[in-house]
């Protein structure tokens, strides 16, 4: 070889399994065949790999490892949870469909589903889903799907998934339930009969603010469609982002297990403290804890722009879950796009902060908060 050819032809060929302890990055936009009958070997089926848009192992490594926790037959990861949400829809509704969802949505998926889907051909109802009459009120002859958030944002509430599920069943739609805040720690919406699940992995399956991502899971005939829709989309998710999807889902009930336990001190800490006007935090809502997401209310008295630069270390942010303890602004930021009235029906105010609790020791959190209070 001469030295331009030497220059990129020097990795060696790997075998099939080295034995590296983790997986390695896959790192490439396609994958290589000894002759042409080894690529025909794709098209049948017998090889896993073709082109990284189509799959990629640590891709589907982060697929399967929400699958496994969420107990769904298979998960199709993307790059992120609007991408993952669009491509479940997009696996039972097409053009001249209707589908229902709860009005209590994320402002991304709000978006999403009030104006992109809608140049789809696809058409949406918002509706309270606490309310079996408002839901069934909303299905038509084209309806399709019921989509709803297990723990909503930022007020919290705490969906009854099973009541919401068969709802959807008696009118022979399909379901699916945004888990991003609940994670399978806590709630496992497929166990209540959902369809479809659904994660913006950007927040607590990849958990360090390092990476945008998203997941949906589901049964094999489902999940390969959704598969279809990521790859002909383009939305793939990057091996490397994959990658670090799956180290941080290791430690989601390490996480988990401290936030919640975090978040649980601050909300009872901060209830019923005279410059808290509520602090909304669920009660009972699964077994393993009730969340890490603590939302207040701030008294009249208090100035909700002073308050967040008064809080030290806590870094505001339009976003939640990270090991470290943040804050955000959802008039400002998550509920931007959401119209003035449905923010006031769904009672999102000027000063509710919503706070992400991490990992840190409770007491220094718990202090903070206390001390830009006072
Ligand atoms: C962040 C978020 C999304 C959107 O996810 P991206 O990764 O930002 O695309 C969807 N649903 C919920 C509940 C979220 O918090």
């Amino acid at each position: 070889m001469r030295f331009q050819t030497k220059n990129v032809h020097f990795t060696t060929k790997m075998e099939a399994d080295e034995m590296s302890k983790t997986k390695p990055i896959y790192q490439t936009s396609a994958f290589s065949f000894n002759d042409l009958e080894d690529m025909e070997s794709f098209f049948e089926g017998k090889k896993s790999y073709l082109y990284t848009r189509v799959g990629n192992p640590n891709t589907d490594d982060l697929g399967k490892g929400v699958a496994d926790l969420e107990g769904a037959e298979m998960g199709v990861a993307s790059a992120s949870g609007l991408s993952a949400i669009l491509a479940g829809v997009l696996a039972v509704a097409k053009s001249g469909d209707h589908i229902i969802a709860t009005e209590d949505l994320y402002g991304g998926t709000y978006q999403l589903f009030a104006h992109e889907l809608k140049d789809f051909g696809i058409s949406v109802s918002f509706v309270d889903c606490s309310s079996r009459e408002e839901i069934e009120d909303a299905v038509r002859e084209n309806t399709v799907l019921l989509y709803t958030e297990s723990i909503t944002n930022p007020l919290l509430r705490v969906e009854d998934l099973e009541g919401i599920v068969k709802i959807a069943a008696t009118h022979g739609l399909k379901t699916m339930v945004d888990n991003t805040f609940a994670t399978p720690y806590l709630i496992r919406p497929h166990e209540s009969g959902a369809d479809m699940v659904v994660h913006s992995a950007t927040k607590y399956i990849a958990g360090h603010s390092d990476v945008s991502a998203g997941v949906v899971t589901g049964n094999q005939e489902l999940m390969m469609k959704a598969k279809s829709k990521v790859a002909n989309l383009g939305s793939n998710l990057g091996p490397f982002d994959g990658w670090l999807g799956c180290r941080g889902l290791k430690t989601l009930s390490l996480r988990m297990e401290r936030q919640c336990a975090n978040a649980e001190k601050l909300a009872s800490t901060l209830k019923g403290h005279p410059l808290i006007k509520e602090v909304f935090y669920p009660e009972n809502a699964a077994h393993g804890g009730n969340g890490a997401i603590v939302t207040i209310d701030l008294a009249e008295a208090m100035d909700v722009h002073d308050f967040s630069r008064k809080l030290d270390w806590v870094k505001i942010v339009p976003t939640l879950a990270g090991v470290e303890t943040s804050i955000t602004y959802p008039v400002g930021t998550s509920h931007r796009p959401v119209p003035k009235e449905m923010r006031e029906k769904l009672g999102v105010t000027d000063s509710m902060i919503r706070i992400s609790v991490g990992i840190e020791d409770a007491e220094d959190i718990i202090e903070v908060f206390e001390k830009a209070l006072t």
